[in-house]
């Protein structure tokens, strides 16, 4: 589904990502973990061209969304991404939230629009909130209504930065349910995340990041159990 060859992002002097190859197939949930500022978020921001790389290609579902030709858009309709801060429009219902894209981007009906907001709320335990505000919410309730939101697209890849990250610990398991259920039902999913639980139990690959390279990736278990190299370790030894 997206196959990264030799992917380098700078800002400025500073190298960021240094020579990614990856390729991340339909229906795998790739847990990203690694230290702050090893470029987990650069690497996300990359595969939708959030951030634009310095150099290499991001070949996404057959089109390679790097070449200058290309128009991200159409892509970008088929990748969703949810933030650690939400960022949902404030001045917007939940309902105006989930159905603004496929209103003004797919064009669809509004009814239509919000017959899937609505069912995609019924989904995350959410239906009464359809008219609140974002400022009405919890933090765990923000997050399910920015993981719905981007579902309603339709997506064929679902990219999560820290989804739980900002969230008070009561809150964490809320949404992380919420994931494992897309992951249960197919999902292909890249999520950088803290969360070794989840990683363990959604996981199908670990990839741990450091200085900007991809350090070392394995199966959730082998890479707990049996990590290979002494920076995976070290890293492993701080968090679990
Ligand atoms: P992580 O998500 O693993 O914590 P990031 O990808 O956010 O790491 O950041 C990697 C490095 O790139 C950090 O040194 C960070 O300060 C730097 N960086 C990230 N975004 C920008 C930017 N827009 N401009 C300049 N430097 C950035
Ligand atoms: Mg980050």
């Amino acid at each position: 589904m997206i196959r990264v060859n030799k992917l380098n992002k700078s800002f400025g002097q500073l190298h960021v990502l240094k020579g990614i190859e990856e390729h991340i197939k339909k229906g795998e949930v790739v847990v990203v973990i690694g230290p702050s500022g090893s470029g987990k978020s650069t690497f996300l921001r990359c595969l939708n061209l959030l951030e634009h790389p310095t150099n290499g290609e991001i070949i996404f579902e057959g089109a390679s969304i790097t070449d200058p030709k290309n128009d991200i858009n159409k892509q970008r309709e088929k990748m969703g991404m949810v933030f650690q801060q939400f960022n949902l429009f404030p001045h917007m219902t939940v309902l105006e939230n989930i159905t603004l894209s496929p209103i003004k981007v797919k064009k669809m009906e509004k009814s239509e629009a919000e017959k899937i907001a609505f069912r995609l709320l019924k989904r995350i335990g959410l239906e009464d909130k359809a008219d609140s505000y974002p400022n009405q919410l919890s933090g765990g309730q923000k997050q399910r209504i920015a993981i719905a939101r981007a579902l309603a697209m339709s997506p064929d890849v679902m990219l999560f930065d820290e989804p739980t990250s900002a969230l008070d610990p009561e809150m964490v398991g809320e949404v992380l349910d919420v994931m494992k259920e897309l992951a249960d039902e197919g999902m292909t999913m890249v999520v950088v995340t803290h969360e070794m639980g989840f990683a363990k139990e959604v996981g199908s690959r670990v990839l741990f990041m450091d200085d900007g390279k991809v350090v070392e990736q394995a199966s959730p278990r082998e890479l707990f159990e049996n990590p290979k190299h002494p920076r995976t370790k070290d890293f492993l030894a701080k968090v679990l």
